[in-house]
């Protein structure tokens, strides 16, 4: 009702009255929380708690942890081993890095119009080209992740995981019939979803191809959802964007073993890559071995913090984020997600295929103000390290030591005005991972 309310402020109300809740207990337990037989860490402390509800039981997790004997389709073997360590502390490395392989159709996923229609599948119909505005409703909401968003370099791109739950009844809306409201809520996407983005980032796929000339085959690739309302701030998954330390950029990450090309009855691709590749999460586990072994993996994140009103924020382009740069940003307290955007939008390095060790990121000073001089629990940033290449480490160990900040990398903030926006980011449950691909959208 207040005419121009001052948006900083009523993100830190919004933001106190979440800290509130997010401590009540689950009642939906469906998956245990890990074992904690081990020895050597047996301080109550370290056991981590694997939740199917969130936040009092306001988000409700509908999607399948990823475990090695869920059913795989028309199998008696399960899905088997989906993820390994590449790189582990205990060999020496300086974090745990791991690596995911699955059938696109694995657990809870969704599928695209090439999964059975070659033409379409041709044609560049894939899991990017979704409608975001289909897939998030704003009252029984039902937020999905596509984890491989395709581009059209890929010619195999197509089929995804995703993770989803329903979040946001709003409270004032006593009872709602949810049907109505479901009802509503699509009606109206259909008629803003046909207005034009504003927000280009990736072009529709190529449509040189001569035997679908038809307009109507056409996908179309977009940034933005809903007249405006949806904003993806995560990158598409493409073999040319850069990987950690490598000038090779991530290579190719999909397959697709089964083709209706070559006689089956579907097209079925597969998809392999480092869990840190593109826009991303930290789990603890990534910098400390203890946690690692203690089960702090990304399916122990908390989904209250991951989701919910967050602040866009400039920071100043000819410095790393230091203490003294965090200090002048003035962000309040009560503030819980913060997005930095730096020079590395600017410099576009996301879309360079050589990884670039002049990014900017968090200074281990600046870390630290974070943490004692902030209620900050969400960090993203817009490279593939929120830690500056010098201080890479003893950032990550200031950020992630209490386990209460949750660190999203490689965001993709192009075009997007600075200001408060609704947050909503879903890793993949992948237990035992110290990182996860994850979407991350921003709702107006
Ligand atoms: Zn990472
Ligand atoms: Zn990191």
């Amino acid at each position: 009702m207040a005419a121009t309310p001052n948006p900083i402020l009523l993100l830190a109300a919004i933001a106190t009255i979440a800290t509130v809740s997010s401590s009540a207990s689950s009642a939906h337990p469906a998956y245990d929380s890990p074992a904690t037989s081990c020895p050597t860490f047996a301080d109550a402390d370290l056991v981590p708690i694997r939740r199917e509800e969130y936040d009092g039981g306001r988000i409700l997790d509908i999607t399948h942890a990823y475990h090695e004997d869920m059913p795989a389709f028309e199998s008696d073997d399960g899905i088997g081993q989906f993820l390994w360590l590449r790189e582990s502390m205990k060999n020496g490395s300086f974090a745990n890095i791991s690596e995911m392989k699955f059938v696109t159709h694995t657990g809870t996923h969704v599928d695209a119009p090439g999964h059975f229609y070659q033409h379409y599948f041709e044609a560049g119909f894939d899991v990017d080209t979704l409608d975001l505005a289909i897939l998030n409703g704003s009252y029984h909401l039902i937020h999905v992740i596509f984890v491989c968003s395709i581009s059209r370099s890929s010619n195999y791109s197509r089929f995804v995981f995703f993770r989803s739950r329903i979040t946001e009844l709003p409270p004032m809306a006593a009872t709602p019939n949810p049907i109505l409201l479901l009802a509503a809520v699509t009606a109206i996407a259909a008629v803003s979803s046909a207005a034009s983005s504003a927000h280009p980032a990736y072009d529709s796929p190529a449509t040189s191809c001569s035997t679908f000339a038809d307009a109507d085959l056409v996908p179309i690739r977009r940034e933005e959802y809903d007249g405006g309302r949806i904003l993806d701030i995560s990158h598409a998954y493409r073999e040319d964007m850069p990987a950690f330390d490598s000038d090779d950029g991530v290579g190719q990450f999909l397959w697709l073993p089964k083709s209706m090309k070559n006689g089956s009855i579907a097209n079925n691709s597969e998809m392999k890559f480092g869990t840190h590749t593109g826009t991303h999460v930290d789990a603890p586990g990534h910098v400390f071995q203890h946690y690692f072994e203690a089960g702090f993996d990304v399916d122990t994140l908390d989904l209250a913090i991951l989701n919910g009103p967050a602040l866009l924020v400039d920071v100043p382009r000819d410095k790393n984020i230091t203490a003294e740069v965090m200090e002048s940003l003035h962000i309040p307290r009560g503030v819980r997600r913060v997005l930095f955007r730096t020079l590395n939008t600017d410099r576009k390095l996301m879309w360079k295929k050589e990884f670039d060790y002049t990014y900017v990121g968090f200074m281990k000073d600046g870390a630290q103000w974070l943490v004692d001089n902030t209620d900050i629990k969400l960090v993203g940033i817009d490279y593939l390290s929120v830690a500056a290449y010098d201080d890479l480490i003893p950032s990550h160990l200031v950020l992630l030591k209490n386990r209460d900040i949750i660190l999203v990398e490689g965001l993709k903030l192009e075009n997007v005005e600075a200001g408060i926006y609704t947050l909503h980011c879903l890793p993949l449950r992948l237990i035992g991972a110290e990182g996860s691909p994850i979407r991350c959208i921003l709702i107006k």
